[in-house]
């Protein structure tokens, strides 16, 4: 019974040796999606591990070609070290991905000395492997978390551990002898290995920091808009309009050129809300708010003043062309059957309309505008007074 299921075990064993279950292109996909996607919505973040990311997977490829080129020439040391070092930088990687970025960095740091150490050993100091140190500052000082004085140590250890290094192989001691031929060509693949990981170091992370920049600008446009628009109309709200206003006034001030103000409010507001509804009362602000953009020409600045009440600058315009577009608009708005839930609104306005004179001022100037409505309002409503 007992060796029954043994054969039976070492029969299974073996076809999962016969068929092995392993898809090379799924596991490169894999490997790329390691090296290439990385994602953080951090700002001054994502530069970071993009950049690392790569230079990682660049490093590892390095200890790929040592692998193959050192155990073709026969340095058996460098060449365990070589898939060694793949594994490590993998696990750089790994842990970079999952965000474990301050641990993949310890291990880089750890990994970097240490192929110096190994390479040196194995084929002494002139081999060049020391040139890789140099990439330990810019991947610790990139980096934009961690302490000044812990990476300013590491740094400093790793230039102790070069002079070490230094001192006790400059004899040219060393593992493995070789050809002068071949230390050469070790050394000068050294030194390109270096300077093509910290070109593209560079590269990749003023690209990333790019990138990240354009984004930025597209959020803080966004926001801007955003903060500077009413919610429930889409018109400029009171705080632009008055940006926008002082912009009218001291552009204004240097010319000649003069703009019309005009208050726009809704008449008889409360009872259209006590009728129908306060829900109602919002999509009349939204309707009128609509005929009045799509009434007006680009230039003129329509804006949300109040409740129900509407702030539009007509620049470079007389006060009679603004009366008499504004009555057009006021025809327009008594006109329209605007329907909410099944029931028509009528709604009307009334409109003050003031020009701007530089010697009295933009206050004085709204204050006419509002005069100019409140006698509107008095002389019965759905009328344009101008000031
Ligand atoms: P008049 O013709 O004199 O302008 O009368 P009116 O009723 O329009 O004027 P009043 O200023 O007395 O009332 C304005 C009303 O507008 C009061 C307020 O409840 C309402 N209101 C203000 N903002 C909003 C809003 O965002 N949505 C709605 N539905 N109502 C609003
Ligand atoms: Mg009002
Ligand atoms: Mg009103």
């Amino acid at each position: 019974m007992f060796s029954n299921f043994n054969k039976a075990a070492i029969e299974a064993t073996f076809r999962a040796y016969k068929r092995p279950n392993f898809d090379i292109k799924a596991l490169l996909n894999k490997y790329l999606r390691l090296v290439f996607d990385v994602n953080t919505s951090e700002h001054g973040y994502y530069r970071y591990l993009i950049s690392s990311q790569q230079i990682y997977f660049l490093i590892a490829v390095i200890h790929i070609i040592v692998a193959i080129a050192t155990s073709w020439i026969g340095i058996d040391a460098l060449s365990y070290y070589g898939v060694f070092g793949v594994i490590l930088f993998s696990g750089c990687m790994f842990l970079n991905k999952r965000r474990f970025d301050i641990h993949a960095v310890w291990l880089a740091y750890f990994g970097i000395n240490l192929f110096s150490l190994v390479g040196v050993v194995s084929l002494g100091w002139g081999g060049g492997f020391v040139f890789y140190l140099s990439i330990i500052g810019p991947l610790l000082f990139l980096h934009p978390k961690g302490s000044l004085k812990i990476k300013s140590a590491m740094t400093a250890l790793s230039v102790l551990h070069l002079i070490i290094l230094n001192q006790v192989y400059n004899d040219g001691s060393s593992l493995y002898q070789l050809s002068t031929a071949t230390f050469t060509l070790i050394n000068y693949a050294n030194v390109i290995a270096l300077y093509v990981i910290l070109a593209y170091f560079t590269f990749i992370y003023s690209w990333a920091a790019n990138q990240s920049e354009k984004r930025l600008k597209e959020l803080s446009s966004q926001w801007e808009n955003l903060a500077s628009k009413d919610m429930l109309s889409g018109l400029y709200n009171r705080r632009a309009m008055t940006e926008l206003l002082n912009e009218e006034v001291s552009r204004v001030n240097r010319g000649d050129k003069s703009f019309t103000l005009a208050m726009v409010d809704i008449d008889k507001f409360k009872t259209i809300n006590d009728s129908y509804g306060h829900q109602a009362g919002d999509e009349i602000i939204k309707s009128i708010a609509q005929i009045m953009s799509a009434h007006f020409r680009h230039h003129d600045m329509i804006s949300r003043w109040g409740g129900e009440e509407y702030l539009i600058v007509f620049p470079e315009t007389s006060i009679n062309s603004a009366a008499s577009i504004t009555d057009r608009l006021r025809k327009k708005i008594a006109e329209t059957k605007i329907v909410y839930d099944g029931q028509e609104i009528h709604a009307t306005v009334t409109i003050g309309l003031s020009s701007y004179k530089k010697e009295s001022g933009l206050d004085a100037c709204i204050s006419d505008a509002d005069k100019a409505l409140y006698f509107g309002k008095e002389s019965g409503r759905n009328r344009v007074i101008v000031s």
